[in-house]
């Protein structure tokens, strides 16, 4: 018999600048059975633009348990499925990645029809090194889980790209500044739109310049690599960095991993450094 399954497409939809959609993209939407759109109301000015009258359904971070299972029918069903999110290629933080998956495990096909994105787009133009790069996504919402993802990925050995919302982005670069100190960093703001700027600075100067100037519209961050950082061992006290983090509340537990894992010492070791030097202070009181 032959394969009666859909196929799903991972459309790139434009990020800004309309001219972005490519022919092949275009095709897809036109052609596809069902566009599935992380946010309807703006796939549907998409689709006013371009004159599409496609069947949109939403899959988005909400409700992507519940349409996941429904759109793999529909594939294993024969139909096939034009995904877009809310902007850029679907499956870079966004909940895309569920339904490739979802649909790689039930031998439906995924075809990818590249076009725009954030990062790749922010990091070709910053002019910092990009042939080894790490793409980090949103960093945590918490500070506290921030800071910890922070002190993870301190050594990575490449340029480093974040996502962020504007109303976020001082707080994060602060966070940046405090877990791996002052680097060479870029602001690629509002990217193919009217206003596209690149900040180009280190992190002290990019917060001077976002005090000057309210952060709007979107943002991807793009940090140079730390020197040597494979190698490096950190600056500094130990104790005090694990200090630091428990003061800005993070678990006593967790502030000793973080801390010997970054500075490649035994927890044990820090552990009693950190009860010794307690126990002298209380007898010092
Ligand atoms: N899947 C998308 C992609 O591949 O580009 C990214 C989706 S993610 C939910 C949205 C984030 O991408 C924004 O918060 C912002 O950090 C970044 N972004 C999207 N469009 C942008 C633009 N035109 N300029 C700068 N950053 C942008």
């Amino acid at each position: 018999m032959a394969e009666s399954k859909g196929t799903l497409y991972l459309c790139a939809t434009p990020i800004g600048n309309l001219e972005d959609l490519t022919p092949r993209a275009l095709r897809m939407l036109r052609e596809a059975d069902i566009i599935a759109a992380e946010d309807t109301r703006h796939t549907r000015q998409l689709m006013t633009h371009f004159d599409l009258h496609g069947h949109l359904i939403s899959y988005h971070e909400h409700n992507k348990e519940k349409q996941g299972p429904f759109l793999i029918e529909r594939l294993l069903a024969g139909e096939n499925i034009a995904l877009v999110s809310d902007a850029g290629f679907p499956g870079i933080a966004d909940p895309g990645e569920l339904l490739v998956q979802q649909a790689i495990a039930e031998n439906i096909a995924v075809v990818p029809v590249p076009g725009a994105n954030a990062a790749l787009s922010g990091l070709v133009a910053s002019g910092l090194p990009s042939s080894t790069f790490f793409f980090g996504g949103f960093l945590p919402k918490s500070k506290k889980n921030r800071r910890l993802q922070l002190l993870e990925w301190k050594n990575v050995p490449g340029t480093v790209i974040f996502y962020e919302a504007p109303h976020r982005i001082k707080e994060v670069l602060q966070d940046i500044l405090a877990a791996w100190g002052d680097r060479p960093i870029v602001l690629a703001r509002e990217l193919t739109k009217v206003h596209e700027d690149f900040f180009r600075g280190n992190v002290t100067e990019a917060l001077e310049h976002l005090l000057e100037k309210e952060p709007r519209g979107e943002f991807v961050i793009i940090l140079g690599a730390g020197e040597k950082q494979s190698e490096a061992l950190p600056a500094g006290n130990p104790l005090d960095k694990v200090r630091m983090l428990m003061a800005q509340g993070i678990e006593k537990k967790e502030s000793l991993v973080a801390v010997a894992k970054e500075y490649k010492i035994p927890k044990r070791e820090l552990y009693n450094k950190l009860i010794s030097e307690e126990k002298e202070e209380g007898e010092h009181k």
